[in-house]
């Protein structure tokens, strides 16, 4: 799947959309998901334009993925959802494509957390 850069994301990180910031580093910003699902639901996204995990893990750069990974552990700090920041622990969630109902093909990780978040997903 080729970039869009029309996407909503592109659009924030071009400052031309507003969104709640709550840490950024020099190579991904994390902000407030819009529709939260749990107390805490917030996303991180990488600054360059990847579309999905797959993309990122095979085109980023070292230092791209060794930010994106330290900014999602500074989220879960942050927030203070981590075990290690006193809390009761998050979830991670990336979606990646049709089945995975990824609506905003820009890459991003959602961390949730702060009620019980019960089964990781729904049986069929
Ligand atoms: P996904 O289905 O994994 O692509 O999730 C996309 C997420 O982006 C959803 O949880 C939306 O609520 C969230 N979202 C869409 N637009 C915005 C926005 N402008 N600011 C913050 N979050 C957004």
């Amino acid at each position: 799947m080729t970039y869009d850069s029309d996407n909503i994301f592109a659009k924030i990180l071009r400052g031309e959309i507003p969104s709640k910031k709550i840490f950024e580093n020099e190579v991904a910003l994390a902000f407030h998901d819009i529709n939260p699902m749990a107390p805490v639901h917030v996303l991180v996204i990488p600054k360059g334009a990847y579309v999905s995990h797959d993309d990122f893990s095979a085109n980023a750069s070292q230092n791209e993925k060794s930010g994106f990974t330290e900014a999602v552990g500074e989220v879960a700090k942050i927030t203070g959802l981590a075990q290690s920041a006193g809390g009761q622990g998050y979830r991670l969630i990336t979606n990646s494509g049709p089945e995975a109902n990824q609506e905003v093909p820009h890459y991003h990780v959602h961390v949730i957390g702060g009620r019980n978040l019960g089964v990781m997903v729904g049986k069929i």
